[in-house]
Formats: structure tokens, C-alpha cells, sequence
């Protein structure tokens, strides 16, 4: 599968936010945003006003970015967004944030979202007991994830375990840390989701 591989704070400089995309560095000193709050290149420090469509593309690309979602899915989510009662930019972000690459993330067992969809891949986790390596699989209220027994014992789990610990879970997940455990206990809302976007953007440009 195609992946995003050059330096990914170039893409946080670029949305002026950040994106958490490097794990223990971006709650360090050392985040790019933090020392150089400006987009990158020659004229990232010029002031230039965005237009009606350069703000609306520049919300669909921070989403996506945040989730670590390529285009064609992203619009993907965005249909799917459409057709659930609601409203569709509220519902898109609850699409992504169900993913299960990001509830491992949002539960500490993962440093970033990459590194968390990494650790789904090779089949670490499972959902109600059954082994799932799909990243994108949709968690559902009800469904418990976990890490699997023998991969907890791992070193690399122990270490990545110790380093997210002072991270917290979000309330829609009700995590138990001792059995490395985590249960959805509701859907998320969009007051539950940390990510400073205007998403009625990104419903504006997809329904040019
Ligand atoms: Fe973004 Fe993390 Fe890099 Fe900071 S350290 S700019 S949050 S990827």
C-alpha cells in the first residue's frame, strides 16, 4: 500500500498545527511546531491570504494527514460520512476516528498512528478475541480490543507500553491497562476529538 514517506513535520509546519505524527518527539521540545511555527520552504514565512478553496483543501489535507488516511480512502470515509443521518463532517471524523489503527493509538499502546497501524499489520491485536490485522476495520460500541497475550510479554510492546503511559485515554474508551485491555464503550462525538479543523470545509469541497 502506498505510504506518505518524507518528513512528516514539514506536514504539521504545513497545516500549522500539530499533527502527532513522529511519536515521543512531538510532546518533546524538539517538535518542529514548536520551534519553527511557520510552513516550510522559501516562502513559508511570506503572509499570504488562503482563498475560499485553499482553506477548504487545506482541512481535508490536515485530516487526513492526522489519520494517516491516502486520498482515495479518505474520500471513501466521506460517502460513507454522507449517507449516516447527521451531520456528514461530524460523521466523517467519527469514521476515522473508529479506525482501529487509531484506537490502539488513543489508548497508548502505539507511539503515533503509523507506528500503531505498523503493530495492527503484523497482528498484535485482537477485537472481541479474534485476531485483526485490517488498520482501517471500523470499531464498534460494545467491541473490546486488546493486545494479544503474547505479544504483550515482547520487549518492544513493554517499551512502547511505558512510554505512552502518562497519555491519556479519551472517555469513549474505557481502557483497562493492567489486562491491556479496552472496551468502546459509546460512539465518539466531535466534542471528544482533539483535532482543531473547520470539517464543514472538507464537506464544502467534496460537494463542489
Ligand atoms: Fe508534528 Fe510530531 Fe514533527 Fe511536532 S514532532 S512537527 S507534532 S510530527
Amino acid at each position: 500500500m502506498a505510504r506518505y514517506t518524507e518528513a512528516v513535520c514539514k506536514l504539521c509546519r504545513r497545516e500549522g498545527q500539530k499533527l502527532f505524527l513522529k511519536g515521543e518527539r512531538c510532546y518533546a521540545d524538539k517538535c518542529a511546531i514548536s520551534r519553527r511555527a511557520y510552513a516550510p520552504g522559501q516562502h513559508g514565512q511570506g503572509r499570504k491570504k488562503a482563498s475560499e478553496y485553499g482553506m477548504q483543501l487545506r482541512a481535508k489535507q490536515m485530516t487526513r494527514r492526522f489519520y494517516g488516511v491516502l486520498e482515495g480512502q479518505f474520500y471513501h470515509y466521506y460517502e460513507m460520512a454522507t449517507t449516516m443521518p447527521g451531520k456528514a463532517g461530524d460523521n466523517l471524523l467519527i469514521l476515522l476516528e473508529r479506525r482501529l489503527d487509531n484506537v490502539v493509538y488513543r489508548c497508548g499502546w502505539a507511539s503515533s498512528r503509523a507506528e500503531a497501524r505498523q503493530l495492527v499489520v503484523h497482528g498484535h491485536f485482537t477485537v472481541n478475541g479474534k485476531k485483526v490485522d485490517i488498520p482501517s476495520y471500523l470499531c464498534k460500541p460494545g467491541e473490546t480490543v486488546a493486545i494479544k497475550d503474547k505479544s504483550r510479554q515482547s520487549d518492544k510492546f513493554k517499551a512502547v507500553l511505558e512510554a505512552n503511559s502518562a497519555r491519556p485515554a479519551p472517555k469513549w474508551l474505557d481502557v483497562d491497562a493492567a489486562n491491556a485491555q479496552a472496551k468502546m464503550d459509546v460512539l465518539p462525538t466531535r466534542e471528544d476529538i482533539d483535532l482543531e479543523v473547520d470539517e464543514t470545509l472538507i464537506v464544502e469541497l467534496y460537494s463542489k
